[in-house]
C-alpha cells in the first residue's frame, strides 16, 4: 500500500542519492570529457569535478553548496493513491531532508527574499504530474536543480520557418544562449531545448529534456542529427568548464519537440549544470520501493 509516510521516507532517501552521487552516465560524460580536453587549464577543473564527485560519494556529502531547488517529476500508474499523500509526503520528505542531508535554504519568497527555511514554500517543492498506465504504482523523479544554471534559461518565439531555416535558426538562439551565458550555467552542462507547443509547454520541454541521460539521442533521426550539429557548435566556442577555456562547454545538447500553432515556432532552453543531479525510485502498489 502507498501511504504518505512510504512518500516521506522515500523521498528523504532520493534527494540524499541525488544531492550526493551523481548519476553513472553524467560521470562517465565528465571522465570522457576529461581523457578528450586538450586544454590544460580545462583538464584541471575537469579533474577537480571528477574528485568532487568521488568525495561526494565517499562521504555522502552535497556534491555542491547550491543544493538546488527541489523539482519532482511524478508518474501515475495503476495505483491507488491520495495526490493530497503524495504533495503532503513529497513536502515533508523535503522538509526533513533538508535538516537530515543538510541541504542549504534555498527556497525563498520571490519579493521579499525570505524562506522558511526548509526547502519548502508556496508551490515548492514543485511537482510535475504525468500519467503512464504502464507503470506499477508511481514512480518520483527528484530534480535538484542549482539556481546558476537555471538563471541562465532562456526563451523566444521564433518566425515559422521551412525545416533546414527552421533548425539553423534554433541552432543559433542556442548558441547566442551559450555564448551570453559564459560560464555562469557551471559548463560543462547539458543542454534542454524545447521546440514547439505554446511558450509554458516549451519551457517544459526543455526541462524534460535536461533530464533524459548524457549521450542518448531523440528517436527522429532529423533530430538526432541537430543535437549532435548543435553540440558540436557549442562545443567549438572555446567557454569550456567554468568558463575557462577548453573544448568541453557542454556534455550533450538535447532536443524535445511538440506539435504547435501554425503561426509559431516557440524555442526553450533550459542548462543542467556539471552537478547533473537526479534520482528515481518506483514505488509498487503492494509498497515495495525501488531505486532506479
Ligand atoms: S549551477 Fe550547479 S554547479 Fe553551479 S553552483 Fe549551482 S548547483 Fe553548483
Amino acid at each position: 500500500m502507498i501511504t504518505k509516510e512510504l512518500i516521506k521516507d522515500v523521498t528523504i532517501s532520493i534527494l540524499r542519492r541525488a544531492e550526493t552521487t551523481l548519476p553513472k552516465d553524467v560521470k562517465q560524460a565528465l571522465a570522457r570529457a576529461y581523457e578528450r580536453e586538450e586544454n590544460e587549464i580545462a583538464k584541471v577543473q575537469l579533474e577537480a569535478m571528477l574528485e568532487n564527485v568521488r568525495l561526494a560519494e565517499e562521504l555522502q556529502r552535497p556534491l555542491c553548496q547550491d543544493t538546488g531547488l527541489p523539482l519532482f517529476f511524478v508518474t501515475l500508474g495503476s495505483c491507488n493513491v491520495e495526490l493530497s499523500d503524495i504533495e503532503s509526503g513529497i513536502r515533508e520528505g523535503v522538509e526533513e531532508a533538508t535538516d537530515l542531508i543538510p541541504l542549504r535554504s534555498n527556497v525563498v519568497d520571490p519579493i521579499l527574499r525570505r524562506g522558511e527555511g526548509a526547502n519548502i514554500g508556496d508551490r515548492m517543492p514543485y511537482i510535475n504530474y504525468l500519467i503512464d498506465s504502464d507503470v506499477d504504482g508511481l514512480e518520483i523523479l527528484v530534480f535538484p536543480k542549482g539556481g546558476g544554471s537555471e538563471n541562465m534559461s532562456a526563451f523566444t518565439m521564433l518566425m515559422p520557418k521551412p525545416e533546414a531555416e527552421a533548425l539553423k535558426a534554433i541552432k543559433n538562439f542556442v548558441l547566442e544562449t551559450v555564448l551570453n551565458a559564459g560560464g555562469k550555467p557551471c559548463p560543462p552542462t547539458i543542454i534542454g531545448v524545447g521546440v514547439g507547443g505554446s511558450a509554458d509547454m516549451a519551457m517544459k520541454l526543455a526541462k524534460v529534456a535536461v533530464i533524459r541521460p548524457a549521450g542518448v539521442r531523440n528517436t527522429e533521426e532529423r533530430i538526432a542529427q541537430a543535437e549532435e550539429e548543435i553540440l558540436e557548435a557549442v562545443n567549438n566556442t572555446g567557454i569550456g568548464p567554468m568558463g575557462l577555456g577548453g573544448n568541453t562547454t557542454a556534455l550533450d545538447v538535447h532536443i524535445e519537440t511538440a506539435s504547435t500553432h501554425i503561426t509559431s515556432l516557440p524555442v526553450a532552453i533550459n542548462f543542467q549544470c556539471w552537478a547533473a543531479r537526479q534520482a528515481v525510485a518506483k514505488i509498487h502498489e503492494d509498497g515495495r520501493v525501488e531505486y532506479v
